[in-house]
């Protein structure tokens, strides 16, 4: 497992497309962030401002 940096695979809600969208988040302190440096693979809109929906948990 590379988890170094407290990545994870989730489902970000991007705000200015108002899609879901497949990205990564990471822990920050006790909450979870949209990880920075991300583009929607839709609107190509940085999504810094993505909101986490859901995380997805590996099998
Ligand atoms: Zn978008």
């Amino acid at each position: 497992m590379k988890n170094k940096l407290g990545r994870s695979p989730a489902v970000l809600y991007c705000p200015i497309c108002t899609r879901y969208v497949d990205g990564q988040v990471e822990q920050a302190g006790r909450k979870l962030q949209a990880a920075p440096g991300q583009k929607c693979p839709r609107c190509a809109s940085t999504l810094d401002a993505a909101i986490v929906v859901q995380l997805r948990q590996a099998a």
